[in-house]
């Protein structure tokens, strides 16, 4: 069976995003370790570490893993932004290794007009200082395959394994497969042909064994519309099938999915969508 979740709130404190995926049964949770649309952040509290590692075992929730803030870009042409991201990504990695999680998803980041190479080559200089400054650290970085939007990178697999290829420490990277950005950068996977392709695909540009995390997201916009954003499961351009092949392929049984689909505080999209993800799944014999 996959490990199914979504992303939860920290209001209240970190721990508490496990109370909530308990509460609706997820296996496995994402959460923001910070205000993702602010630089500054509050240092976590002891108190709330303590009790998230215990909630951690008690619930048996696993993986757990964080989002990196939206305002980071390593690939930003402006030193001041450029430093002020690197400074806030070593913050996310420092959070995430004190609360012992898998890894930190990243948008790889926005050339803004620079170039994609420029972007690639700010993306590796920033990974290296970021890496650096936490040398030892267990939790990784995990490239999020993105949509396209703009000038964003990491809407081919290519980009991320350049990135990838080129850091001084490609053992602190992992990736981060999400199905609304990959269907929206033009990856037709609603077919189990087309599904096997981009996997096929993926293991051999990135590496099967490095895909540490999974978003499962349908997409309010087309095929290769390069815009993102996320719809309900099966209520968009994806469609069920799509899904279907995901949450049912053997290989991907110890890598944690998340639901970042709309939802109110009563999180009742969130079961109706993990009831109809459940639903998908096909066992092999
Ligand atoms: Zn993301
Ligand atoms: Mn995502
Ligand atoms: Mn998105």
């Amino acid at each position: 069976m996959p490990l199914l979740g979504a992303h939860m709130s920290i209001a209240g404190g970190v721990s508490k995003a496990i109370d909530r995926g308990e509460s609706i049964g997820c296996d496995t949770v994402q959460i923001f370790t910070r205000n993702n649309n602010r630089w500054a952040s509050k240092p976590l509290q002891p108190a709330d570490i303590e009790r998230f590692h215990k909630r951690v075992k008690e619930t048996g929730i696993w993986p757990v893993f964080s989002h990196a803030a939206y305002l980071i870009n390593l690939a930003s042409p402006k030193p001041d932004l450029w430093e002020r991201s690197i400074e806030a990504f070593i913050d996310e990695l420092q959070r995430a290794e004190v609360l012992g999680l898998l890894g930190v998803v990243l948008h790889p980041g926005s050339h803004m007009g620079e170039g994609e190479e420029a972007g690639i080559a700010r993306i590796v200089a920033a990974l290296d200082r970021c890496h650096e400054a936490t040398a030892g650290f267990r939790t990784l970085t995990l490239l999020e395959v993105t949509a396209g939007t703009g000038d964003h990178l990491g809407y081919r697999f290519e980009h991320l394994a350049a990135i990838r290829d080129r850091v001084k420490h490609p053992e602190r990277i992992g990736f981060c497969l999400d199905t609304c950005h990959v269907f929206a950068a033009g990856y037709d996977f609603r077919t189990a042909e087309g599904y096997e392709a981009m996997m096929a695909e993926f293991d051999r540009i990135l590496g099967l064994d490095r895909l540490k995390a999974i978003h499962l997201n349908d997409s309010k916009h087309p095929l290769g519309s390069r815009k993102d954003r996320h719809e309900h499961i099966g209520k968009g351009h994806i469609g069920l099938d799509g899904f279907r092949w995901l949450v049912s392929d053997t290989r991907l049984q110890s890598v944690p999915m998340v639901l970042e689909t709309p939802k109110s505080p009563d999180m009742h999209e969130d079961v109706e969508n993990l009831q109809v993800l459940r639903a998908l799944i096909t066992s092999a014999d």
